[in-house]
Parts: C-alpha cells; sequence; structure tokens
C-alpha cells in the first residue's frame, strides 16, 4: 500500500469517527477542504396538518452547497406505519429521512410514494425496500433508461453527497385510484407534462394535495423535460381538487392554488417569450437575455431557469419539433 491510500485510509477513519460523533471539531473540520461544506443534511420537519409534516427543499439550484436538498418531501403518520411521498438527492439524505420519520412517528416507512425520475425527488431511493417504494409505470420505465446519466450529473453537481448513491427502481407500480393505509386513503393520479410521468395525490382524510413538480411556488420551474400542452392539462385537472392545503414539488406549502396559477403563467411566459424571439431570428444567446416580466423578479432561480428553458428549446425550434399548439389547449 502506498503513502497516498495510507492518507486516503486516515481520513476516512476520520471521516466516519466524526459522523459517529466521536470526533472533535478540529477534526471534524480537518476531514474537509477549505471549500467543502459539513456533509449531514439538516431535515427540518415542518407540521401542516395533525401528524404530517413537509421537510421544504431549498429554492435553489442544486449544489454542493445544499447537498441537492432542493425538493419538498411530505410524511404522514398512520397508524400502520409512515408514508413518505419522495426520497430526496442521495442515499445519505434517505438515511437521514428515514431515521428522522422514525423519530417523528415511531414507526417505519411503509410506503414511499415517487412523483417523477427527477433525482433531486428519487435519489434517496436506497434508505427503502423496493416493495415500499411505489410509483406509475412511466417513471419506474424512466428511472431505468435516465437514472444513470441523471447519477453521473447529479455527482458532478453535488460531489460527496452522493457518495454510495446508486440509482433504485422502485418494486411496486402504483395506478389511478385509492390505496388505504391505516386510517389514510391516498388517490393517486398519474398525470405528466413536467415529465412523461408525473405522480399527484391528495390524501382525503386531511385534504392535503401533494403535486410533485407539476406545481412550483416562488421559484422557476424546471423544463428539461417538459410537454408544455400536457402540463397545462394536468394544472386544469389539479386545479379542479379541493384541498385543505397543497404541497407543490419546489415551495412553501399554500392554502389557495396560487402554485398552479403561477406555475401556467410561467409555462406561458417561457413558451411565448421563446417562440418570439426565435420568430425575430435572435440567436440562442440573444433570447437568454431576454427582459422578463416584473412579476418574475419574486420568483427564486427565474433567469436560471429562463436560460436553462431557451438552451433546451431552441434547438427544438430550429429543428422544427417543438410545434405549435394553440394556447388555449
Ligand atoms: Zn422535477
Amino acid at each position: 500500500m502506498t503513502s497516498g491510500d495510507d492518507k486516503v485510509d486516515v481520513s476516512r477513519r476520520q471521516a466516519i469517527a466524526a459522523f459517529a460523533g466521536i470526533a472533535t471539531l478540529p477534526a471534524l473540520l480537518a476531514v474537509f477542504d477549505a471549500n467543502a461544506a459539513p456533509l449531514v443534511y439538516e431535515l427540518r420537519p415542518e407540521p401542516i396538518a395533525p401528524g404530517i409534516w413537509v421537510i421544504r427543499g431549498a429554492q435553489e439550484a442544486i449544489e454542493r452547497s445544499n447537498g441537492g436538498a432542493i425538493a419538498n418531501i411530505t410524511i404522514f403518520d398512520t397508524r400502520d406505519g409512515a408514508v413518505i411521498v419522495d426520497t430526496g438527492p442521495s442515499k445519505r439524505y434517505g438515511l437521514a429521512l428515514e431515521a428522522l420519520v422514525r423519530q417523528l412517528t415511531g414507526k417505519p416507512v411503509v410506503r414511499a410514494y415517487l412523483t417523477h425520475f427527477h433525482p433531486d425527488h428519487v435519489f434517496g431511493n436506497q434508505a427503502f425496500a423496493a416493495n415500499v417504494l411505489s410509483a406509475p409505470r412511466g417513471v419506474i420505465d424512466g428511472l431505468a433508461e435516465l437514472g444513470e446519466s441523471f447519477a453521473s450529473a447529479m455527482y458532478h453537481a453535488a460531489g460527496d453527497w452522493m457518495r454510495g448513491t446508486e440509482v433504485m427502481r422502485p418494486g411496486t407500480e402504483c395506478s389511478d385510484g385509492v390505496e388505504t393505509i391505516g386510517e389514510r386513503r391516498f388517490r393517486l393520479m398519474g398525470l405528466g407534462g413536467h415529465t412523461p410521468s408525473d405522480l399527484a395525490l391528495i390524501e382525503e382524510t386531511s385534504g392535503i394535495l401533494v403535486t410533485g413538480d407539476l406545481t412550483f411556488l416562488d421559484r422557476a420551474p424546471t423544463t428539461p423535460h417538459a410537454d408544455l400542452a400536457r402540463w397545462r392539462s394536468s394544472l386544469d385537472t389539479l386545479s379542479a381538487i379541493a384541498h385543505a392545503r397543497l404541497v407543490p414539488g419546489h415551495g412553501p406549502v399554500e392554502e389557495g392554488a396560487r402554485g398552479i396559477a403561477q406555475t401556467r403563467d410561467w409555462l406561458s411566459l417561457v413558451e411565448e417569450t421563446i417562440r418570439t424571439a426565435f420568430d425575430r431570428g435572435l440567436s440562442s444567446n440573444e433570447a437568454m437575455a431576454e427582459p422578463l416580466p416584473a412579476w418574475t423578479e419574486k420568483v427564486a432561480l427565474a433567469r436560471y431557469e429562463f436560460e436553462r428553458s431557451v438552451m433546451h428549446f431552441y434547438p427544438k425550434l430550429e429543428a422544427g419539433e417543438w410545434p405549435r399548439v394553440d394556447k388555449a389547449g
């Protein structure tokens, strides 16, 4: 063994000791370089109804500073075990979530619904048994197809937070209808548009509506796998559902439906601004610099997500692959 290997082993031992609470603070700091954040997710569950909590994601892009913890996670206590919606961005997060749920409810997770295949929502899957993980067929197939490329992108963006994380496919396929767990009734709705397969659900006894990334609130929606017409149709479906509280994929929990309206407005803004820029003959760089309306100033990552949307919709426009859809549709 070379001295280089020894060094690696020593720091790994130090890291393990640090996480076990054995090491002193200087030892902990010595494990990480000056730019690295300590790799501990601080999960803060916010109660939103009796026996129901949300862990809010940061209103940020996936970065080393947040470990990819940008999506909301919902936790339901039931007499037969805990139910969660989405598992977070990494194995490390999933394990922390699993421990937190036991602490909050005194029970294991008996069901984890996955809203869609984006890594910030499903890369904590390894902390749970395959048959506990439940998603529509489209999410399961999407993870099988794109999971590895998501994994490398996540390692690139979030670095060491991702260590040990592997793509894990759900072992239970869910379909539209009600699943009763303990005293709670989860009405599952297979929708789409943010990605090819998006799951939304309402827990009927509490009226808590969990939309996944079909709605974003005060944070700009991401569109790399979006079908905008289908997304609008899913928003129509969601807006017809009476609810006590709505949990968006990203952003604050609300009693109203501002997230539905804001997501719809954002999709129209993106589509119209990008199409108009293209029709005027602007380059993609020029399109990215187009002005955005004043209301977007209060929306986190508006410019960043608009630029990303230009980057993936412009090539489609150039290839004639982004058909114009009647705005009323
Ligand atoms: Zn998403």
